[in-house]
C-alpha cells in the first residue's frame, strides 16, 4: 500500500487460503500507523461473532456487520483505511461501494472468494478485480490429499446452491490434480463407470 492517497488491494483465493489471516494484517499495520481502520462484513457470514472477524489463526479484530453495499460508504466517513472480508457474499453495489471509496480518498482491502466450488466466478469478485487501480494478492493453500498448492475451494456434499455456508465440515481446499478426482468419487462417477466396466462384453 502507498503511504498516501486511495488504494485499493484485493486478496483472493481458495477457501482456508489465509484471506482473512492477510486482511487482518494490512489492517492491524494501518492501526500501527495511527490511521483510523473499519472492518466490514456480510450480515450473511455467521462463522464468527457477530461483530468480529477472525482468522483461523485465531486473531480477531471488531468488525461491522452489513446487510447492504449501500451503507458502506456512510459507514466508513470518517475512516481511513476499510476492510471488506468475505466480499463475494456481498450484492453487486459492492463495486459501486469501493469505487465511492477509493474516490474518496480511502485505503481499501477486500477479501473473498475468487471462485465458487464450482470454480465458476464468485458474487462481484471478478468486478472488483477488474477495476484499473486494483492490485491483487492470491493467495493458495495447502491441498488435504497431497499437500501440494491448493487452487481450489471442494464442497463435500453434492449440494449444487452457490452459497452454502461452512468451514472444514463442508469443503476441502484441493489443487488441481486432486479436485477433479475428488469430484467425480462425490458424485459416483467412479463407481457407475467401474460397474459398467464389469457388465461382460
Ligand atoms: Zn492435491
Amino acid at each position: 500500500m502507498s503511504t498516501r492517497g486511495p488504494s485499493l488491494t484485493v486478496i483472493v483465493g481458495c477457501m482456508f487460503s489465509g484471506k482473512s489471516e492477510e486482511l487482518l494484517r494490512c489492517m492491524k499495520r494501518a492501526a500501527i500507523a495511527q490511521l483510523r481502520v473499519l472492518l466490514v462484513k456480510p450480515a450473511i457470514d455467521t462463522r464468527n461473532m457477530a461483530t468480529r472477524i477472525c482468522s483461523r489463526d485465531g486473531r480477531c479484530m471488531d468488525a461491522i456487520n452489513v446487510s447492504s453495499t449501500a451503507e458502506i460508504p456512510a459507514a466508513a466517513a470518517t475512516y481511513d483505511v476499510v476492510g471488506i472480508d468475505e466480499a463475494q457474499f456481498f450484492d453487486p453495489g459492492i463495486v459501486a461501494a469501493v469505487r465511492t471509496l477509493y474516490a474518496a480518498g480511502k485505503r481499501i482491502v477486500v477479501a473473498g472468494l475468487d471462485t465458487d466450488h464450482r470454480d465458476d466466478p464468485f458474487g462481484s469478485i471478478p468486478a472488483l478485480l477488474c477495476i484499473p487501480e486494483a492490485d491483487l494478492v492470491r493467495l493458495r493453500a495447502v491441498c488435504m490429499r497431497c499437500q501440494g498448492e491448493a487452487t481450489r475451494t471442494f464442497r463435500k456434499s453434492t449440494s449444487q446452491a452457490q452459497v452454502e455456508i461452512g468451514d472444514g465440515d463442508k469443503y476441502e481446499a484441493l489443487c488441481y490434480a486432486c479436485y477433479g478426482p475428488a469430484v467425480a468419487e462425490r458424485d459416483g462417477t467412479l463407481e457407475r463407470a467401474s460397474a459398467r466396466a464389469t457388465v461382460p462384453a
